[in-house]
């Protein structure tokens, strides 16, 4: 059976913790797809098309890397590609704390329903651990350059 894990995150802007984090656990899976979570109730400051771009030109050269958008529960759109991992990262004891529940209650929910969906976490980089898309979002707000933060900027759109 092909190895699936799926990325999940609004991705409101794809920064360079989270691109590392799918390129380091790219080797252990046939296929990755990032999942760009809509909640059509939620305003996001960039574009989810151009969010969708912006994720794509950064993983062109990797044929196992896709981007797909998702509306509802994370573990029924792994169910609808049959993935059986769920691919998190971590940057502190804050994160832990939060993932840990939502690991469970996924791995809870998907045992209902058949194919349980198994949380995988790995550290953040020590170089990239303060990065966080909400940070990332108040620099833009305030007309500061986001560069250093997120490869290929220049590709996202802002909402107006
Ligand atoms: P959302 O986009 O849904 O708000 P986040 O951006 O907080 O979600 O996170 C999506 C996943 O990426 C989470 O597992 C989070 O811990 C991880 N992540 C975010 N920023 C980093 C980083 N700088 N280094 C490692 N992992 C990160």
């Amino acid at each position: 059976m092909e190895r699936i894990g799926i990325f999940p995150g609004s991705f409101d802007p794809f920064t360079k913790g989270h691109e590392d984090i799918v390129r380091r656990f790219l080797p252990q899976f046939d296929r990755v797809i990032i999942a760009l979570g809509v909640n059509s109730k939620k305003k996001y400051m960039f574009d989810t098309d151009s969010r969708i771009e912006h994720i794509e030109s950064l993983f062109k050269a990797c044929p196992t890397v896709s981007v797909e958008a998702y509306e509802g529960l994370t573990v029924d759109f792994c169910q609808r590609k049959k993935a059986g991992y769920l691919l998190r990262g971590l940057r502190s004891s804050a994160d832990f704390e939060f993932e840990k529940a939502i690991a469970q209650m996924n791995a809870d929910i998907s045992k209902g329903e058949g194919n349980v969906v198994e949380t995988l976490f790995l550290m953040t980089d020590k170089n990239l651990s303060a990065i966080s898309s909400s940070i990332v979002r108040e620099i833009k707000k305030n007309n500061g350059n986001i560069a250093q933060f997120v490869t290929n900027e220049e590709l996202l759109i802002i909402n107006t």
